[in-house]
Parts: C-alpha cells; structure tokens; sequence
C-alpha cells in the first residue's frame, strides 16, 4: 500500500518538488493539496492527481475553483485548512505553506497524531514549545525537510544520549554575503531575490539575503533537537555542498554533504525511516576542488543577532521576531521599506512588545497580531527606499 501524503502549500517551490517526487514513486500517494490564493494551478495539480478534495486560504479563490472544478470539494480559509488536515486521514502531512499561517496546521496534524514532514519553520519559531510538547503527548513524529535540519537529523540519528556537543548549521551567505553595512544601502529587490545557490520562493530568499533564514534555522534547531542555543553555532558556507555538522564527545565532527538540490531532503522526509532513488548526480569533490568557511559578519547582517537574543528571551519573543519578519519581508518585496529597513523594523518590535508568557497556542494568536499591527506602523514611519 503506498503512503498517503497531505501536501499543504502544493503550489510553492517545496509543494511542487513533492508532487514531482511522488509521481515518479510507487510508495506515495497524495490525499490532498492546499494552496493560499493559486486556485487555477491547485485544480490542475487536483485533477492530475486524482485528487477528490482540496482547500485554499483565500475565500475569493476557494470560490472560483469551486466554480471551475464541480467534481472536486474545495474547502476554504484558515479553518479549511485545518478541516482538510483533520479529515484528510493522511499517513503523513507535508507542510509547506510559507509563514505563521503554517502554525494551525501544524497543531491540527501533530494534534490528530499524524506524523508532520516540516517545511515550514515558522511554525517551530512561533510555537516550538508548544507544538513539540503537542507531538510527544500523541507520539506524532516531527521529520524536518529543512535542509540543514534534515542533514542534522540524519548525523545525530544512531547517536547516543549526550555524545552530541554542538550542531553547526551552513548558511550559503546569500546574494550578498562579502558586502558591508554601507553597501547594503539601495540593493534592489531584484539583487535580493538572485540566491546564489538555492531557487526557492520569494519569503525565504528575502530571508536568505539578510540572514534571518538563518536566526529561524537556529530556533528551529533547538525546539527539533532540544539543543541549547550556546551550543548552536552558525557558519558561512558560500557553496552549499556542507548542509550541517555536528561535533561529538569524542573529537569526531560529522557532516552531511551533496548539492543543493530540495529533493533530497524532501524525498527523505516523505519516505522515512526509508530512503528512495531520487534523480541527482553524485558528488563529485575533484570537480568542486575547494569548500570554504567563514564567520557571519553579524555587523552587516543584524537579523542573527536579532533572532538569537529573541530565542534567549523566549516566550513570545520569537513570535514577534517572526511577524515583524514577515510584515518586513512582504513590505520590502512590495518596494515599501528599504532592505536595511528589515531588520530595524524587527529590532523596534522586539524592544516595543518584547517577551511575554506562553500560556496556550491563543497568546500567540494574540502576541502574532499585536506584532504585525505595530511592525506595520513602523514600516510606514521608516517610508519607502528612496
Ligand atoms: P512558496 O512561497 O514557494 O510556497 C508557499 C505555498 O504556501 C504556496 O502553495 C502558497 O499558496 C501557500 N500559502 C501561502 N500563504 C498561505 C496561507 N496564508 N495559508 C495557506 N497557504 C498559504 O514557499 P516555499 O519556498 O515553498 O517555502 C515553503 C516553506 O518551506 C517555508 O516555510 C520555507 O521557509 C520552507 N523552506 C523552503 C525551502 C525552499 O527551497 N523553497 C527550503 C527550506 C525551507
Ligand atoms: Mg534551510
């Protein structure tokens, strides 16, 4: 019997590669896909998938793929998705939706006890403790399909209890990695969206160019692996071939390797504990001749800084620290703040809000709200790049 698979987010960059991934198997099968707005490519991936039920975020969409798609079910909004996750009877959810709206279903599978492959960091950088608390109360395994995560997952696996000293995650250093503070001034939208090694969606390639991909990886490390964040260290690592290491009692540092290429760890995650072919070349280290490595120049790049001192904090530190991102992200991407304005805008909102407790999955509804209301003002007070 192949395994049923509920791809939320089934239009975006890691959505796609799934679907590409699970066609070429005999093991996988999709139970259902979700899309925000993108109704017309959502029916299509539908029909090809012989797919009965889908949702989508936007009601305006939902009810036009409703129109154009009679033989299909089309659930609509943020309570749609849940539905389609609780109802879906997946043996596993792939959530790849971008941003906190990935937070409510990955409550409702991890809350269902179905196993989640996670995509989507956000939701482990707004509510780690409580989703992690959420699927060690069900016995819902996490798989992470970040790369980096995925990578350390593999190392630490077979590893004894307290062998493991430090995770080290890779960042590529983005589209600007060697530049200043002074030279970041006036990058245009277009530069910031030229990720050197990987080819992902807007949001996290914004994130990728001011490091806050980053400081979200490091928060989803600590929740994925209960590492404590003095022993997550973070190293530049322009070629991408290194995804993570890890330092052992005994001298010994591991590290995961090959091209960056999402499949790999995506095919990892849905086929876990197995692993299946998947089209890549091997890795050729004559070819490549030199990996290199250096520190993050946090001087120019704030956002790590920004998200490690969010992550001490705790509470709803992260939450804020994930929404102000996000009201900044979509506000430069929409040519109303400047990219040096990113982190500033955070940085307010965190010194504004800072942390408070976390007391239920509604405080941070509510800490996530207040975040976007007040990073909005400060986008308009900082004003468009000139
Ligand atoms: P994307 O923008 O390409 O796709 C996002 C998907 O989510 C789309 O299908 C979109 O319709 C859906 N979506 C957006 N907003 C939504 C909402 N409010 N409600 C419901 N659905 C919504 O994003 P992506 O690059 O595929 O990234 C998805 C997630 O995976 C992110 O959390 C990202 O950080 C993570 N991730 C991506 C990559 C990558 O290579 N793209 C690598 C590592 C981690
Ligand atoms: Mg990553």
């Amino acid at each position: 019997m192949a395994r049923s698979v509920l791809i939320l987010g089934s239009t975006g960059s890691i959505g796609t590669q799934a679907l590409e991934l699970i066609e070429r198997s005999d093991d996988l099968a999709v139970a259902g896909l979700s899309a925000d707005r993108s109704w017309e490519p959502l029916v299509e991936q539908a029909r090809a998938h012989g797919v009965t039920r889908v949702a989508l975020g936007d009601p305006e969409a939902a009810a036009r793929a409703a129109r154009a798609w009679p033989d299909g079910e089309v659930l609509a909004g943020a309570e749609g998705l849940v539905r389609l996750v609780v109802e879906s009877g997946a043996e596993l959810v792939l959530n790849a939706v971008v941003g906190a709206a990935g937070l409510g279903p990955t409550v409702a599978a991890l809350g269902e006890g179905v196993d989640l492959a996670l995509a989507n960091k956000e939701s482990l950088v707004v509510g780690g403790e409580l989703v992690t608390q959420l699927a060690e109360a069900t016995g819902a395994q996490i798989i992470p399909v970040d790369s980096e995560h995925s990578a350390l997952a593999q190392l630490i696996d077979g590893e004894g209890a307290g062998t493991v000293e430090r995770l080290v995650l890779t960042a590529s250093g983005g589209p600007f990695r060697g530049r200043s503070r002074a030279e970041l001034e006036g990058v245009t939208v277009e530069q910031a969206l030229a990720h050197p090694t990987w080819d992902m969606g807007g949001k996290i390639t914004i994130d990728s160019a001011t490091l806050m991909n980053k400081g979200l990886e490091l928060i989803e490390a600590h929740h994925l692996f209960g590492t404590p964040y003095d022993r997550i260290d973070v190293v530049v690592h322009p070629q991408s071939i290194v995804h993570s290491l890890v330092h052992l009692c005994d001298g010994a540092t591991l590290a995961h390797l090959g091209y960056p290429d999402m499949r790999v760890p995506i095919s990892y995650a849905l086929h876990f504990p197995d692993r299946a072919d998947v089209p890549v070349r091997t890795l050729d280290l004559v070819e490549l001749g030199a990996l290199t490595f250096e520190a993050v120049d946090v001087e120019a790049f704030p956002a790590l800084r920004l998200a490690r001192e969010a992550a001490e904090a705790g509470g709803t530190a992260p939450c804020v620290l994930n929404a102000a991102n996000e009201v900044a992200v979509h506000a430069f991407l929409a040519g109303r703040l400047p990219f040096l304005g990113i982190p500033e805008v955070i940085e307010r909102a965190l010194e504004r809000l800072g942390s408070a407790r976390v007391h239920s999955f509604d405080s941070l509804y509510v800490a996530d709200t207040e975040a976007r209301a007040l990073a909005s003002e400060l986008v308009a007070e900082r004003g468009a790049p000139a």
